[in-house]
């Protein structure tokens, strides 16, 4: 199916090796499917022309001119940068041409009194409106193989420019395979689907792209493309789910026994949050349904999600089944051994941890009781996925902050279900926007606790620029007096860089003039102390003695200090979205009101004074999210490793593009429920489409 496009495109007239290495080089172009698929980031409508005397050089935009060059100079040379320039006028007013590189080109190719269509961004010099560099076409020059009336302008490099490659050579060339090819291309989607949903078909909506006939057919034309780019990705994911759901039975969780009721009438220490019992509901009908759980959950920090773990672990018990629940620190196993053997008390539940410092002896006894099925809960770190470590029936595997865990590490805990997949449940603390779910780990389902449990007072979060030092000094020194405790976070964004540590310990001396000793005690913990250092620093911390903790974001995972009001982030502005939220959530977990404070350089650029704004206005992990992938883009997003997006997007945007990956989505999965495999003639195409593309990767080490 269109063979033709993996052609290179050295072969074209017009190329040759030289131009064909320089656009591998520079867009990633090398066959004649690249240089179709570079599409063009905008379009001109080329039936606006304005008039000189209407210029307006402070607004910035692009504008196209119709007009006569009347003369050429030369200036600059030994004095200045040599320059080439042109007095263009259209009767209305004079403006210059300006070019500073390919003078001689330049001059030779336009002529004098002949008439011109000028494309470009005006700006004023010595008080004359000058152009440099703009694009130049003669009216008279079109000879229209593919007419249209909006012109596209493709993404270039300096490098192209240099070698004249613009882009209009890019649209030229395009125009030259598609005038050679066009009548060769194939339907790449099923008939039936394109027929359905009224898509364009592909060949129209390849050459509507290029050359878009009208702005109705172009905007059909980029739907087309995108909903068929998102539409592969989402067969892709979705068809993992499809074949698991076909191949791994899932255990049969089929009732609610005594664990899960008496644990619920007798220990339940207070009323389950709506979003929790949602989200037990939706866990438990995946543990009826004779299906395999793949569930990943996600809440904000302090949600809750630990209860819902344990609510699942015990309808396993009620069903005869072991779980282990994997954590990636020793802290963290303890942590949660000891509230869950709390939570657990007097009903009848064997509970046990494993760690890497736990004793042989304790450790063999661990595995033996383990193999005989006298252990129901297993808690533990990396330990867990030890060959030694074999369960009587491991039916349910809960993940805790799983994107600290590689696949292959949770691959070998799926295998200790003797033969049978246990149910899986992911936890992770940090919100991922769902267009972004959706399309990176498509084949999971996702329940979501977006509620936090009652009582809990929101962060205020202020921003103060480094000229009212002072007030936040004052601030904090309010908050001590009232028996508080604060952190500064400092960013660390090279952990080798000399900077950025003598930013921190300048940081540190300011504090201490401050708030000198003995009435105050200020602890600092980075990535160049040793752990007994650190150690010692947070034991100082988290019994109250220090007031102040300043740190890089090397702040512990675990570090649970409800006293501490006050979360202090210099140099705000460095920091993305997801990570100010995540810092902010270290305080607010006591019952007092706690505060965010945002500390920047007083000049800003506006993109990070939309940043500091968001984290001002909203709590909302979220939302915040959302934020961060309209402001940045997937690839930055944090939880999200750019290196392992498993497709490049050519068309599309995860963040704009939501309703195109909902209906992509539901299309897929109409088309898999009726034929998971995709076996039936009528999908051959999208099966042939699919074994070209790799497998969507399993790898969920990608959400953090
Ligand atoms: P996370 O989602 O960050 O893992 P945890 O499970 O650790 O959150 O819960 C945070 C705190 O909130 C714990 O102290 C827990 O006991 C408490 N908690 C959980 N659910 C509720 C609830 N429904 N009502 C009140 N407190 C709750
Ligand atoms: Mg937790």
């Amino acid at each position: 199916m269109n063979f033709f496009l993996d052609k290179e495109i050295q072969y074209l007239r017009g190329v040759g090796p030289k131009k064909s290495s320089i656009f591998e080089k520079e867009l990633n172009i090398k066959t004649l499917r690249d240089l179709l698929y570079h599409f063009p980031y905008r379009y001109i409508d080329k039936s606006k022309i304005q008039k000189i005397s209407e210029i307006n050089v402070n607004s910035n935009n692009y504008i196209q001119l119709k007009g006569k060059i009347v003369s050429f100079t030369i200036e600059g040379g030994k004095t200045g940068t040599k320059r080439l320039i042109a007095y263009f006028t259209d009767e209305t007013g004079y403006i210059q041409l300006v070019w500073f590189q390919g003078i001689d080109y330049f001059q030779r190719i336009y002529k004098k009194d002949e008439e011109y269509i000028i494309y470009g961004k005006p700006t004023l010099f010595n008080n004359i409106i000058s152009i440099p560099h703009p694009e130049i076409e003669s009216p008279q020059q079109k000879k229209l193989i593919f007419p249209h009336t909006l012109t596209p302008i493709y993404p270039t490099t300096e490098k192209l420019k240099e070698n004249y490659i613009t882009s209009k050579t890019i649209h030229k060339l395009i125009e030259n395979v598609l005038s050679i090819y066009l009548n060769y291309f194939e339907e790449t989607l099923p008939e039936e689907l394109v027929d359905k949903y009224k898509l364009m078909p592909y060949k129209e909506a390849i050459l509507n792209i290029h050359f878009p006939e009208n702005h109705e057919k172009l905007h059909k034309a980029i739907f087309r493309l995108k909903f068929e780019e998102l539409f592969f990705i989402q067969l892709n994911i979705l068809r993992q789910k499809y074949k698991r759901n076909l191949f791994n039975k899932g255990h049969i969780f089929s009732k609610v026994g005594d664990y899960l009721n008496n644990f619920y009438k007798n220990n339940l220490p207070f009323e389950l949050t709506n979003a929790q019992k949602r989200v037990i509901k939706e866990i438990r009908r995946d543990l009826g349904s004779g299906k395999q759980m793949n569930r990943l959950l996600q809440g904000d920090v302090g949600s809750g999600k630990t209860l819902v773990a344990l609510m699942s672990m015990l309808i396993a018990i009620d069903n005869g089944y072991q779980s282990c629940l994997m954590v990636p620190t020793e802290i963290l196993a303890n942590q949660h051994y000891n509230n869950i053997k709390k939570l657990l008390n007097g009903l009848n539940v064997r509970i046990e941890i494993l760690t890497g410092s736990i004793s042989k002896s304790r450790r063999n006894k661990i595995l033996d009781e383990l193999q005989k099925g006298e252990i129901d809960i297993l808690i533990g770190t990396h330990a867990l996925i030890e060959d030694p470590v074999k369960f009587k029936n491991l039916g349910l595997v809960v993940i805790d902050e799983q994107h600290r865990f590689g696949v292959a590490q949770r691959a070998k805990l799926w295998e200790k279900g003797n033969g049978y997949y246990p149910h899986i449940l992911v936890m992770t603390a940090t919100p991922i926007p769902r267009t972004l779910a959706m399309t990176l780990y498509g084949d999971l389902d996702v329940s979501v606790i977006n509620e936090l449990p009652p009582g809990r007072k929101p962060i205020q979060t202020f921003h103060f620029t480094d000229s009212k030092r002072l007030l936040m000094f004052g601030f904090i020194r309010k908050q001590i007096d009232l028996g508080k405790q604060v952190y500064v976070v400092y960013p660390m964004i090279k952990e080798s860089e000399k900077a950025d540590y003598k930013y921190l310990e300048e940081g540190y001396e300011s504090f201490v003039r401050e708030f000198p000793p003995p009435k105050y005690l200020i602890v600092c913990v980075h990535g160049k102390m040793k752990p007994s250092e650190k150690e010692e620093a947070m034991r100082l911390f988290v019994s109250g003695k220090a007031h102040i903790l300043i740190a890089t974001t090397v702040i512990e995972v675990g570090v649970d200090v409800p006293n501490a009001s006050v979360m202090v982030i210099e140099s705000a502005e460095r920091f993305g979205l997801s990570q100010l939220h995540q810092l902010r959530g270290r305080v607010g977990r006591g019952n007092d009101q706690s505060y965010c404070i945002l500390m920047t350089k007083d000049k800003l650029s506006p993109e990070a004074i939309q940043r500091i704004n968001i984290m001002v206005k909203s709590n909302d992990g979220f939302r915040i999210a959302e934020e961060d992938l309209k402001l940045r883009g997937p690839g930055e997003i944090e939880g999200t490793r750019q290196s392992g997006m498993p497709f490049e997007l050519k068309i599309s945007n995860l963040a704009l593009d939501s309703r195109i990956i909902q209906y992509a989505r539901d299309i897929a999965n109409d088309i898999l429920s009726d034929d998971p495999l995709l076996e039936k003639d009528k999908n051959k195409k999208l099966k042939i489409q699919l074994d070209k593309m790799k497998p969507s990767v399993n790898d969920w080490s990608m959400i953090s």
